[in-house]
């Protein structure tokens, strides 16, 4: 939940300062701005001008989380003229259709998530990394954070408390190692989680985190793949920069250079797979363009997703250029020697 209580003596006002998507006239400008967001003004610029790419909650020295207030005003006002139907069909295509099939887990091991990508990226949770892991996946598990990409915050607030509630029955206790796959389920069950006063009943576990400790485990095993990668940051990694550490130590642990392009880290860009919901589809294409030709620049060989819509989104442009793409599991598993089937 937003947090007004520094802003009034905010001096940078950071967070639209830094936005990548709105060019403010001055900081006074930025000010008027966040006044106007905090008086849940419907005609305030920010509201429509928002691509949602969460930056600004990462850009708030405070910790305020901005974007929660900004997208909780979209839901109410509508600034992107959101075709109902389109949103409608996303709610319901996210929603569990069978009661929950309770399979218990033993506790006390690590359990792999898979949110709802069991089936779609199966192929990515494999090797041996994965295969020894009880794992939980499906729409009763999903973490509903992409419905702040149609302004549908209220869903995420709805079911993920339900969510919780499955991970329960299952059996997990407090300190349990939930591995998250998705780098978006570790945003909520850390950051949205913490912020909205929900227990999480487990001990989340990023996949960075997750990948480091095995790979450490199995240093003798691994050979050096000497490549040069860009980083795809994903928007959900804006709540959870701490993440960024992991990525870099499974880099080094595997002989991976992640280049210093200018869009990584804080100035990482959306992939751009929501903007056509939001009516911004003319941004699509310069902002992609933006964004690979900054990776060929810095010589990038492949392309890292934290992400599997980013990765959907770019993966054609980037094969067309001649760059790979892959999560880091991935390249662990080929650093460890392993081939993967697809
Ligand atoms: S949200 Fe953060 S950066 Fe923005 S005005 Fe408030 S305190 Fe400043
Ligand atoms: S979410 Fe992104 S585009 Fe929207 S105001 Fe924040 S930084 Fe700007």
């Amino acid at each position: 939940m937003f947090d007004k209580s520094f802003c009034a003596s905010c001096e940078g006002i950071d967070c639209l300062m830094n936005c990548q998507w709105i060019d403010f006239n001055g900081i006074d400008d930025a000010r008027l701005e966040m006044q106007k967001l905090i008086n849940e003004d419907a005609n305030g610029r920010v509201l429509q001008e928002c691509i949602a790419c969460f930056g600004c909650d990462e850009y708030c020295p405070n910790n305020s989380h901005p974007f929660d207030l900004i997208n909780e005003l979209q839901e109410k006002h509508n600034p992107w003229n959101m075709n109902p139907a389109m949103v409608s069909k996303m709610i319901d295509m996210y929603e569990p259709k069978r009661t929950l099939e309770i399979r218990e887990i033993d506790p006390t091991k690590p359990v792999l998530n898979k949110c709802a990508f069991p089936k779609v990226n199966g192929k990515q949770m494999k090797g041996k990394m994965f295969d020894n892991l009880q794992s939980v996946g499906g729409l009763h598990y999903f973490c509903n954070l992409v419905y702040q990409h149609v302004a549908k915050p209220s869903v995420i607030k709805e079911r993920v408390p339900i969510v919780l509630d499955n991970f329960k029955k299952i059996g997990v206790q407090k300190n349990t190692e939930v591995i998250c796959w998705h780098d978006e389920c570790y945003g909520l069950y850390t950051s949205y989680c913490e912020r909205n006063d929900l227990e999480v009943p487990f001990k989340p576990v990023h996949l960075y985190e997750y990948v480091y400790n095995y790979l450490k485990q199995h240093e003798s095993e691994i050979k050096k793949l000497n490549l040069k990668i860009a980083y795809q940051r994903g928007c959900s990694n804006r709540y959870i920069p701490e993440t960024d550490k992991w990525l870099d130590k499974v880099c080094e642990l595997i002989g991976v250079e992640r280049v210093a392009r200018q869009y990584d880290k804080e100035q990482a860009l959306c992939c751009g797979g929501a903007f056509p919901w939001k009516g911004k589809k003319e941004l699509l294409i310069p902002t992609q363009t933006k964004n690979i030709e900054d990776m060929i620049q810095y010589s990038a060989e492949a392309c890292v997703f934290n992400c599997p819509a980013c990765k959907e989104t770019l993966e054609k442009q980037l094969t067309e250029k001649g760059i790979k793409s892959y999560f880091i599991s991935d390249l662990a598993r080929l650093a460890l020697g392993e081939s993967l089937d697809y």
